[in-house]
């Protein structure tokens, strides 16, 4: 698919993903993922939305794809992509739980993980190289 790249224009967060403010929740909210909803609908509960071209702060909608977790983490290690072996979660993940919203509970297990593992991140205790100074206000 011979189509550009649109990389986003706003903020990006140091994940270096693009992060677009949602006047409907109030929050900010990942910049592919608004634009993917924005043309596709609502992203289903748990979904991850990929980059087919690898660039984080692409919004072209024909780049975005709707995926599960595990096919997002096996595809990556597919392509080589860097990910920190030490660590249980991919940035994006880090990111999905971050700015997910609902109890800590629904959280983990929607993620599939401990209520631990999504507290520490939502206070910012793991992972907070990934999450600081990933949100900003609107
Ligand atoms: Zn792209």
């Amino acid at each position: 698919m011979a189509v550009d790249c649109i990389n986003y224009w706003g903020h990006v967060g140091n994940a270096g993903y693009g992060l677009d403010y949602e006047p409907k929740t109030q929050k900010t909210v990942l910049a592919h993922r608004k634009t993917y909803s924005d043309f596709n609908g609502e992203i289903p509960l748990g979904a991850v939305i990929k980059h087919t071209c690898d660039n984080k702060r692409c919004v072209n909608p024909l780049h975005l794809q709707a995926g599960t977790q595990s096919e997002n983490v096996k595809e990556s290690y597919a392509r080589g992509l860097q990910i920190n072996a030490r660590r249980s979660m991919t940035e994006q993940q880090v990111i999905s739980i971050y700015q997910a919203g609902g109890s800590q509970r629904a959280i983990s297990k929607q993620f599939n993980t401990t209520q631990t593992v999504v507290k520490n991140i939502k206070l910012g205790r793991t992972y907070r190289d990934i999450t600081k100074g990933g949100v900003c206000g609107s």
